[in-house]
């Protein structure tokens, strides 16, 4: 693997005063030096994560750091073969990270301790800690922290209604909280402490710092990073590597996400190449048979093999159920 690209992930919480103009103005830096990525602007601060050959990711990051705003930012950086974007895209947003708290938290006024990986790998092994993942469902279902809570979430902002009504398992335990490259986490725990919970810590720098740190390489991490690229995943732990992903289809151990090719569904499934072709990547009957199925179209499938392939499905069902 030629590796001469750079995948870059960092945020920084810092007053913005015209987050519109600034987007405009760095979106059109970011197409002239060649980079390509995601970044967001927001009056709380700026978000990103972009790809580009080395030297072009060590000018950005000269750039950036001559803004005394950002001078303190840290990026997080991984090797690539290639760029893991097809765009460039700087967006404008009211929030950072979508929390929609009628309440808003000033990570910079309010946050959760910050525990280095070190720290962070002690504190879990403790018996009185409560570890929770941050992220969402499908995030933690293709890897997480070996027993951390897994919250039942489709998205971020789903996270504080959760808390409250599983509030008992917080209940004078020591918090711990992670998500990827942190940003998650200045925020929620920033919530938690303002619920009145005391012991609230958050791992600084996310999951991918913890994954290079050189005394915990990763330990008590299983299974892979969700990240969101197109490399769709990173390997975090380098001491071992435990699969915990599970095919949607057979439940045998899998690592390989796939978008169900109802385009109007595009629910992401953990599934194996075979049962891809199998299920014609539909993650039920209605999917399969859509009549946008992106699958039949890839595979230019006649009518008679969309049959063929339906009723095997079908046949396998009730040999399931005989077996039940
Ligand atoms: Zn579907």
């Amino acid at each position: 693997m030629k590796e001469k690209y750079r995948v870059l992930l960092y945020y920084h919480y810092v007053h913005i005063e015209d987050p519109k103009t600034y987007a405009a103005e760095h979106l059109q830096y970011c197409k002239d030096l060649g980079i390509k990525g995601r970044i967001l602007v927001a009056h709380e601060g700026i978000n990103g994560t972009l790809s580009g050959t080395i030297e072009q990711t060590d000018t950005y990051m000269e750039h950036m750091k001559q803004d005394p705003r950002f001078k303190d930012m840290v990026f997080k950086m991984d090797l690539h073969d290639g760029h893991a974007f097809k765009k460039m895209h700087v967006r404008h947003r009211p929030e950072l990270v979508t929390l929609r708290l009628e309440d808003d938290i000033n990570p910079l006024e309010l946050t959760g301790n910050y525990l280095k990986p070190k720290e962070f790998y002690e504190a879990m092994q403790d018996e009185n800690t409560i570890v929770i993942d941050a992220r969402n469902d499908y995030e933690y279902d293709l890897g997480h922290f070996r027993g951390a809570v897994r919250p039942d979430i489709r998205t971020f902002r789903e996270l504080p209604g959760w808390i409250k009504e599983n509030k008992e398992i917080l209940e004078g335990k020591k918090i711990l909280a992670y998500c990827t490259g942190g940003i998650r986490c200045e925020k929620f725990t920033g919530w938690l402490k303002r619920e009145g919970y005391e012991d609230v810590n958050q791992l600084q720098g996310g999951i991918v710092t913890y994954g290079y740190d050189p005394e915990v390489q990763g330990a008590l991490w299983d299974g892979k990073c969700y990240v969101f690229d197109e490399r769709i995943s990173v390997p975090i732990n380098r001491k071992e590597h435990v699969i915990v992903g599970v095919d949607y289809f057979d439940g045998t151990p899998c690592e390989r996400y796939v978008n169900c090719a109802n385009p109007e569904c595009n629910k992401q499934i953990l599934c194996s190449e075979e049962n891809e072709h199998k299920y014609m990547r539909g993650c039920t009957h209605e999917c399969r048979v859509h009549p946008r199925n992106l699958y039949i179209k890839e595979h230019n499938l006649s009518e008679e093999e969309v049959d063929r392939r339906l009723k095997a499905i079908e046949e396998e069902d009730r040999l399931k159920r005989k077996a039940m």
